[in-house]
């Protein structure tokens, strides 16, 4: 037997219920490895999960949690093997597979990757899915010719998960970062992050009204997209770049395409969840390179599995700051 976090659904209301319980092992999925969760942690999407579940999962009960680390138990697959220490991100692991809150996991050996060298499975989800993806944001900024002699970055939801290690990671590569926040008490953490210039969400809110602006970004790490990517992409200097990870400020994109035209600008789609493998190491390893780990520990919000479904409903009113960190056991 082992702790769960568990999503019931009444079929007659359609309302959800989370709670902790013991389930036993009997009840874990099909894969061909069973890992030991160590830890977990909460992204935007677990926000959505641990609630109605915004159309991510197909069925009930449902265990939540899109990404975790731990220790391999069982496996029968040649790749991995009892005590090797283990990290799981994407593949829609808790959405429709069960995934990282509770004691106990079982996935597809594919889906795995070893825990990256000179990180603990501790410091891995404090990382996590968002500040995975804001690595693989930058790889692809630097893809695209981001160097810091290019000028500013601009990175958008800048307390959120995504947001914070892209500041932290950026600043440590030398970049002058511009963080975005609609929460100006928070500015301290944001400069403690490596933030140059705070700039106040209102400054990004309206809609385009001409569409270029001054140049005035280089690159740009968004996690927020609607109308104030729209008017980043207005902002960015010729041959810049904008990343576009995520969605906390909408989905639509009512922007211009004279940027384009005229500034030779690109817009960089980023997905974690269906990336290769091979990605999926070099961005791990940037992270245990790139990312000064006291600075992680600044993000680090402790939680519980009894704590997430108010941490759930906290995050998609944008209200989390940094990381939460979910200790399973
Ligand atoms: P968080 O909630 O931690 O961060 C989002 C941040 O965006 C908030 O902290 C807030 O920052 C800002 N924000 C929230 N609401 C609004 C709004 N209405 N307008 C403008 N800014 C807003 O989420 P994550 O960092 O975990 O994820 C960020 C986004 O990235 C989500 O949409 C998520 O789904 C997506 N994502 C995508 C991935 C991919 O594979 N493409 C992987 C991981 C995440 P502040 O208070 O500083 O303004």
């Amino acid at each position: 037997m082992f702790n769960a976090l568990i999503v019931e659904k009444d079929e007659a209301t359609g309302e959800t219920r989370a709670g902790v319980q013991q389930i036993d092992e009997g009840r874990l999925p099909q894969g061909d490895v069973t890992v030991a969760v160590e830890y977990s942690t909460l992204n935007y999407k677990d926000g959505l999960t641990l609630g109605p579940g915004g159309g991510l999962v197909k069925s009930y009960p449902h265990v939540p949690g899109i990404d975790f680390a731990g220790t391999v138990e069982a496996s029968d697959d040649d790749r991995y093997a009892p005590g090797d220490k283990v990290v799981l991100t994407g593949w829609r692991v808790g959405e429709i597979h069960w995934g990282g809150y509770a004691q106990k996991a079982r996935v597809r050996a594919d889906w795995l990757v070893p825990l990256p060298e000179g990180l603990t499975t501790r410091q891995a989800m404090a990382v996590g899915t968002a500040g995975f993806t804001a690595m693989l944001a930058i790889m692809a900024l630097e893809a695209h010719g981001l160097t810091p002699e290019r000028g500013p970055v601009l990175v958008t939801g800048a307390s959120g998960g995504v947001g914070s290690v892209a500041v932290a990671t950026l600043a440590q590569l030398g970049y002058e970062v511009a963080a975005v926040t609609g929460r100006p008490e928070g500015a301290d953490y944001l400069r403690d992050l490596g933030a140059a210039r705070i700039v106040p969400r209102e400054e990004l809110a309206e809609t385009v009204k001409r569409p270029l602006e001054k140049e005035s970004w280089a690159g740009c790490v968004d996690a927020v997209g609607g109308a104030m990517l729209a008017r980043v992409l207005g902002q960015l200097s010729y041959g810049g770049s904008a990343a576009a990870v995520g969605l906390a400020g909408g989905a639509d994109l009512p922007a211009s395409v004279v940027p384009f035209l005229l500034r030779g600008i690109n817009l960089l789609g980023i997905d974690s969840v269906m990336r290769p493998y091979a990605d999926r190491v070099e961005a791990w390893s940037r992270v245990a390179r790139d990312l000064p780990m006291d600075k992680l520990e600044a993000m680090v919000r402790p939680a519980t599995l009894s704590d997430l479904p108010g941490l759930g409903a906290d995050i998609l009113k944008g209200q989390v700051r940094g990381r939460v960190l979910v200790d399973v056991n």
